[in-house]
């Protein structure tokens, strides 16, 4: 077998600081660089936070009631913050209250100084929604560097898997070098995506 690449992203400690519930409400002082990701309910969100940091455990706080809604934030080692934003736009419910997410998540972004970067999660079986693209317009228009994981690509084959990155790609008129195929199922992207935050983080 070849020699293991070295791990980008070694996970020593992971902390929960705590959530983030409403536009005045509580955010990490730390003094650390953030890094947060966001994306539609059920793009995979968890599983990927999870595989990225190599905790089974640590996206299912997010998921405990009352914390859904919320910004929920880990440290990670001493070198930075994860944010993880509540998914947005689930289908099953008003368009009202589809909408709660946005002026949380607005007011997290915006102006956010010690923010390096965002993961935005798109799932490679849907054509990204008008949230997708609201969500890529305001971090256009805030200057924040946007990575964009395409999640479950072991849902398809290697080809079909490559043409619909392609097609996602060419949807959102994204620059093919900010896109990163992933799977929490398999592993796959992994260590591409660890690199890439790290390399936000620099
Ligand atoms: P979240 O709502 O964005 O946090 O999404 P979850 O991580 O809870 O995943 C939503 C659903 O997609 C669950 O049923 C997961 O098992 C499934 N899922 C997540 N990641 C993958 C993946 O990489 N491959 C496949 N096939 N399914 C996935």
């Amino acid at each position: 077998m070849a020699a293991t690449r070295s791990d980008p992203l070694v996970v020593k400690q992971l902390d929960f600081l705590g959530g983030m519930a409403s536009v005045t409400g509580w955010r990490p002082d730390t003094g650390l660089p953030e890094v947060a990701f966001a994306g539609r309910s059920n793009v995979g969100k968890s599983s990927l936070i999870n595989v990225l940091v190599r905790r089974r455990a640590a996206a299912r706080i997010s998921r405990t009631p009352g914390r859904t809604r919320e910004i929920n934030f880990f440290q990670v080692n001493a070198d930075f913050v994860l944010a993880d934003l509540p998914g947005y736009g689930y289908a099953r419910v008003a368009r009202a209250q589809r909408e709660e997410w946005r002026p949380l998540i607005e007011s997290y972004l915006r102006g956010n100084q010690a923010l390096r970067g965002l993961v935005l999660l798109l799932d490679v079986r849907r054509e990204p929604g008008a949230e997708d693209r609201e969500m890529l317009d305001f971090l256009a228009a805030e200057d924040i560097p946007t990575l964009v994981a395409i999640t479950k690509i072991d849902k398809y084959g290697v080809a079909v898997g490559a043409e619909r990155v392609a097609a996602i790609v060419a949807a959102l008129e994204l620059d093919p070098d900010q896109v990163l195929p992933v799977s929490a199922r398999t592993g796959a992207g992994r260590d591409e995506l660890a690199q890439a935050v790290v390399d936000l983080l620099r």
